[in-house]
């Protein structure tokens, strides 16, 4: 088997059985995404205790690569810190960029191949986008939040 057929069974494989899908009633990050190019919908529910993930789950329809992609990512990020979530969204956009896969991107490596078409590439990183305004967002609840005249 070559790595791009592996590769394609990794990405059917998440999209036939997509893991982490459904809503989240009890998480305190709700996020929307949409590639009208494609169709692809996401919405994005996390938990997020303090600074760690606690749960990530995604509602949407679209593509196999982007629904890969969500599932892919809710399982990469539970547990994990903002912080390290963070880098996982660093190091999966330098896999867009065509950087060698991180290691800690696991299955997510199998999405390497997208980057071949450009039109495909938005597809794989919606997810990842929703991720980090979420992120984004939830940081912006804190009570550290600086209060600034834009507002
Ligand atoms: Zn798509």
């Amino acid at each position: 088997m070559s790595l791009d057929d592996l590769y394609r069974e990794v990405i059917l494989e998440h999209y036939s059985k997509p893991r982490h899908k459904g809503a989240l009633p009890e998480g305190n990050v709700h996020v929307e995404g949409a590639n009208p190019v494609c169709g692809d919908e996401i919405t994005l529910h996390l938990l997020v205790d303090g600074d760690v993930v606690r749960a990530a789950r995604f509602e949407g329809h679209g593509c196999s690569i982007s629904q890969a992609s969500a599932s892919m990512m809710t399982v990469a990020i539970t547990g994990k810190t903002v912080a390290e979530a963070e880098r996982l969204i660093a190091a999966f956009k330098g896999l867009m960029r065509g950087d060698e896969p991180a290691d800690e991107l696991g299955d997510l490596a199998a999405l390497a191949g997208v980057r071949k078409f450009p039109v495909r590439v938005k597809c794989a990183t919606l997810s990842w986008v929703a991720l980090q305004q979420g992120l984004d967002e939830h940081r912006g609840d804190g009570p550290a939040r600086p209060a600034t005249s834009e507002d």
